[in-house]
């Protein structure tokens, strides 16, 4: 194991990234070999080469960016689909309408009856049934 060690010294190795192009190319070969497609089998063998080639990869500095501008990528698909998972369990307790101004989605408790509700963005009052 020293060999490895000694050899990995000043490298990259692996990362978030790394670890996803590693998964979608699992999936490309798995899809490759259903469909008995080439081009998904080149896209495999492509997507396993930048995965070994960011790993020993000796530009820390521009992986750590690239691995950087993945993170913020996957942070916002995450945050959207997190939003849209608590809306839809949240149904059932509030209901959501959108300002008629600025758009901003406002979500107030279910049945209180007609309520005046006050966007916190641009301050418009808006009256509706909840
Ligand atoms: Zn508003």
């Amino acid at each position: 194991m020293n060999w490895l060690k000694k050899f990995m010294l000043g490298r990259y190795g692996p990362d978030q990234l790394s670890f996803v192009l590693l998964i979608v190319a699992v999936f490309i070969s798995i899809l490759s070999r259903f469909l008995n497609s080439q081009i998904l089998a080149i896209l495999y063998i492509v997507t396993i080469g930048v995965v070994i080639y960011r790993m020993f990869s000796k530009d820390l500095s521009k992986r750590y960016q690239e691995n950087v501008k993945f993170l913020n990528k996957w942070n916002y698909i995450k945050g959207k689909v997190n939003g849209k998972f608590n809306r839809i369990k949240g149904l059932k307790d509030y209901k959501y309408f959108k300002c008629v101004n600025c758009k901003q989605t406002l979500r107030v408790p279910r049945g209180k009856g007609k309520i005046s509700i006050t966007c916190p963005k641009c301050k418009t009052v808006m009256a509706k049934k909840s």
